[in-house]
């Protein structure tokens, strides 16, 4: 068996971690997804862990979705999502190598990003 994809999910809200944790899995047979509701709580485990693709909220309390993908490895792939991207200064937006979606998530757009990065594992 190959390696599986590893993708982190992070929103302060249960539901939508959850939502997106059961469509990835139907979307894709080779990842393994790790929910979290705190972004310190999923931060460490980046950090602890092999991660290819993180999917984050942006607005959360503590730290907010930018803050955890720039104290993460450049190398993995990341998906901002957010209600109030607007909100968002443009100059931090433009500092990240990040695919951005307004809630509601765009769920084809989102499994096409994943099929994409389950081609780069081989
Ligand atoms: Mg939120």
């Amino acid at each position: 068996m190959g390696k599986r994809l590893e993708i982190v999910v992070v929103d302060d809200e249960v539901q939508i971690t959850e939502l997106l944790k059961t469509f990835i899995e139907c979307a894709s047979k080779n990842s393994n997804v790790h929910t979290f509701n705190d972004a310190g709580e999923a931060r460490s485990y980046i950090l602890k862990n092999s991660v290819d693709v993180l999917i984050t909220d942006y607005k959360m309390p503590k730290y907010d979705g930018i803050q955890l993908m720039e104290e993460i490895p450049p190398s993995i792939k990341k998906v901002l999502i957010s209600g109030y991207v607007s909100e968002i200064a443009e100059e931090r937006l433009n500092q990240l190598d990040a695919v951005f979606f307004e809630k509601p998530v765009p769920m084809k757009a989102l499994e096409k990003i994943i099929h994409e990065q389950e081609q780069l594992l081989a």
